[in-house]
């Protein structure tokens, strides 16, 4: 069993996601499908996908205009969120701390929060990707969270939406060390994603490094003829 996870970003509409949720629901697979949709478009998911919504405030409630509260999602009949995806990281300058704070507030309010980590290409040209991880794991975990109870996605920055991707052997070494981290942490059972530029192409063999249990999927989940295939890709 995988998890694929789906990111729409600022994509689509009610209609597309209704199309996409009859077809995913009519799937046969064990794996465990989940779609990251704008929150105009959050809604109860059904058999077979989880719905979840791409970031959530740091507060509870109050006077944070424009911002939507985990507990909001919540009660919209989503199940997941998003936390720390590096375009938050970007445009609203989330740092390790505030990922921590929203990734809090979905465990609070039953959200099964994925957590991004990852380096940018500096940083990744400085040689800093290990230490850009494991200090992002270690400080975007909330101290709230339980063993099993979120998802790490492990996301390169610079290969986000580019067409490109690590290296296998880069991939597998960046996830044996979150895997050695997550386990220092007491989170041995928390499933680790791979995400940036996952088509149907490599989903396959990325899914098939150690320490990858499942992938996160931005331009590739717009499309059921793009999404599906990755789906199935896997047992
Ligand atoms: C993402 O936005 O999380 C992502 C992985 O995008 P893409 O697959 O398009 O690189």
């Amino acid at each position: 069993m995988k998890i694929i996870a789906g990111n729409w970003k600022m994509n689509g509409n009610p209609s597309e996601l209704a199309e996409m949720l009859q077809g995913l629901g009519a799937l046969d697979t064990e794996n465990r499908v989940i779609l990251c949709v704008p929150y105009t478009m959050l809604r109860a998911g059904n058999n077979i996908v989880m719905l979840g919504s791409q970031n959530v405030s740091k507060y509870d409630s109050g006077a944070h205009t424009g911002d939507i509260s985990a507990k909001m999602v919540s009660k919209s009949g989503a199940t997941v969120t998003l936390v720390g995806h590096s375009e938050c990281r970007t445009e609203l300058h989330d740092t390790n701390a505030d990922v921590a704070e929203r990734a809090a507030r979905a465990l609070e309010n039953d959200l099964l929060p994925i957590i991004c980590v990852g380096e940018t290409a500096p940083e990744r040209d400085a040689g800093l990707t290990e230490k850009i991880v494991e200090t992002g794991v270690r400080e975007s975990v909330p101290k709230n969270a339980a063993n099993g109870g979120f998802i790490i996605a492990y996301e390169p920055r610079w290969a986000i939406g580019a067409g490109i991707t690590p290296t296998y052997d880069q991939i597998q070494q960046v996830h044996n060390l979150i895997r050695k981290t997550l386990d220092e942490m007491g989170f041995a059972d928390t499933p680790i994603l791979y995400g940036a530029s996952v088509t149907e192409q490599n989903a396959a063999e990325i899914m098939s490094i150690k320490n990858v249990d499942g992938v996160l999927v931005g331009g590739a989940s717009l499309k059921k003829e793009t999404f599906v295939p990755i789906i199935n890709s896997v047992k």
